[in-house]
């Protein structure tokens, strides 16, 4: 096994200059006049943009936003997240994102447990708030661009003089809290500290091919640490440029790919699929690409060989929220000889290890669950001690939930998870939470959530319901009962009904059994 840096210890760089705010703002010094940023064709360079930054973080602290408090970001992929991240970062608040896709009620709870001091939302996301607002004590909410009842940040920040000083921000400090789905039905927030980011990126640049002059493409959702850590922050920390959609297109992406000469990309194995099976993909110039990193979900080895057929190392990661995200990486050299493993179990400056249900490690070649043990690891779960207590053990581990294999070169091969979560496009979606809101429907009597392969999504949400008496619920009435009370990637893709659910003579529900009977894993 590696060294590790002493999990008592995980922000080895104190004094370091390893804070958001400080290495933008040294990027604008050393590469001012570079491209940092492109988006719907009109580019920063690297001093425009913290320009901009500058101009925000001052707004923010004029609106009372001070050292520790919280700002949420809600919106779809744009410049105005990125700025307000390092925004927060200048000033050493703790920038909390939130996924586009949530209801209002997901919206709220997220809102209150961080205690958001402000939110910035663009303008589908402020609609959407507007129905909870009532309920939120938010003490300042903007807006990216005009909504009734919010203030424009736009003419704010033309308004505004650059931020004097950055605060100073230690590298241990909190940098964000991103809310992943809770195994409880509740999303817990991940704090992950300025220090952990940072090693990620250092850890992830030792595998990738990286280079200066990356042009990067970014079409995965910011407010996921794929999109944003893999590979955005690492490219704006190498100088490189980022090439911002709003969303992710398959025709738009292979088109940027070929005009912009892309040479690397982030994205779930979805994204690629979809990109492989569009009409242009034969056709598009791809040989500007030096790696596409594919992680989030299982990938599936048909979809590397396509890329690969096509000449493009294609590589793997594997990580999560907790890990900022990277746990594993197979370096491109290593992506044509070890198909389907997700790295090496050691990184540069973390390591990983498999061990049986007593936390023993197992031996070579048999499955056990993935632990993580390194600086990118999370500090906790943002007030939630029990659950970081859960989630780590004394030895700094951090246990994933994920089941892994290593073969004899110590590479890791994942093979399934032990948590009830289904991956669908990409997005994790935890069984409970939706089980939680079926319940409410009056014509559901019981009900339990598995995933089914599903060829589009990887995996179908599926709902198993066992109906009171009378006309059983349709898909339709299920999706409509659901919509405003669910992200709509969480929304039943598929309903079974069943006359009884399953369940052991403790009363727990066989899950395992459901998904023989309706094709899940
Ligand atoms: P998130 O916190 O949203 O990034 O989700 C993390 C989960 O995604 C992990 O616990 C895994 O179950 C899954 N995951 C991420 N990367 C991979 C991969 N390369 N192969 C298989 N599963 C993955």
């Amino acid at each position: 096994m590696a060294a590790h840096p002493d999990p008592a210890t995980p922000s080895a760089g104190a004094g370091l200059p390893l804070d958001l705010g400080s290495w933008i703002g040294r990027r604008a010094e050393t590469a001012s006049t570079r491209p940092a940023l492109t988006f719907e064709g009109r580019t920063l360079t690297y001093g425009q943009f913290l320009d901009r930054i500058d101009r925000l973080a001052a707004e923010l602290a004029a609106g009372g936003v001070g050292h520790g408090d919280r700002v949420g970001y809600a919106g779809i992929n744009h410049p105005t997240f990125l700025e307000t991240l390092f925004a927060c970062g200048r000033i050493g608040a703790v920038f909390v994102p939130l996924n586009f896709r949530l209801a209002g009620p997901e919206m709220a709870y997220i809102i209150g447990d961080a205690g958001l001091h402000t939110l910035v939302a663009d303008a589908d996301r402020a609609a959407v708030v507007d129905t909870v607002r009532s309920t939120l004590s938010l003490s300042r909410v903007l807006s990216v661009t005009e909504v009734d009842g919010w203030e424009a940040l736009e003419p704010l920040m033309s308004a505004r003089a650059p931020l004097g000083l950055p605060t100073r921000v230690t590298p241990d400090e909190v940098a964000i809290v991103m809310y992943t789905s809770g195994t409880t039905g509740r999303p817990k927030g991940v704090m992950l500290t300025h220090a952990n980011l940072f090693w990620n990126n250092v850890n992830a640049m030792f595998s990738f091919d990286s280079s200066q002059n990356d042009v990067t493409l970014v079409a995965a959702p910011l407010f996921h640490i794929g999109g944003l850590n893999v590979n955005t922050l690492i490219t704006l920390q190498k100088a490189g440029e980022v090439v911002l959609t709003a969303g992710f297109d398959p025709a738009e992406t292979l088109a940027l790919i070929e005009r912009r000469r892309v040479t690397t990309m982030f994205g779930v194995p979805a994204m690629f699929l979809f990109m492989a099976q569009h009409p242009e993909f034969a056709d598009t110039d791809l040989s500007s690409l030096r790696s596409l990193v594919c992680g989030g979900a299982p990938v599936p080895e048909p979809l590397i060989r396509i890329y690969h057929g096509r000449g493009v190392p294609f590589v793997q990661g594997y990580g999560l929220t907790e890990t900022a995200p990277l746990a594993l990486v197979l370096r491109t050299d290593e992506s044509a000889t070890k198909i389907g493993a997700a790295g090496h179990h050691t990184l540069m400056l973390s390591e990983v290890r498999l061990v049986d249900p007593h936390g023993i490690p197992v031996p070579t070649g048999e499955t056990g669950e993935v632990c993580v043990r390194g600086p990118q690891v999370m500090v906790g779960y943002w007030h939630n001690p029990a659950a970081t207590a859960a989630a780590i053990d004394e030895q700094g581990w951090f246990h994933t939930g994920d089941l892994g294999r290593m073969d004899d070169d110590g590479y890791v091969y994942i093979v399934d998870r032990t948590k009830d979560m289904v991956i669908s496009g990409g997005e994790n979606v935890y069984p409970a939470e939706v089980e939680s809101v079926l319940y409410d429907h009056p014509a559901i009597r019981e009900v339990a959530v598995i995933g089914t392969p599903d060829a589009r999504w990887g995996e179908a949400v599926t709902a198993v319901v066992a109906a009171v008496e009378g006309p059983a619920p349709t898909l339709d009435d299920v999706r409509e009962f659901c919509r405003d009370r669910l992200a709509g990637y969480k929304i039943p893709l598929r309903l079974e009904i069943v006359d009884e659910i399953p369940r052991n003579p403790a009363g727990k529900i066989l899950k395992y059994r459901l998904r023989e009977q309706f094709g899940g894993a």
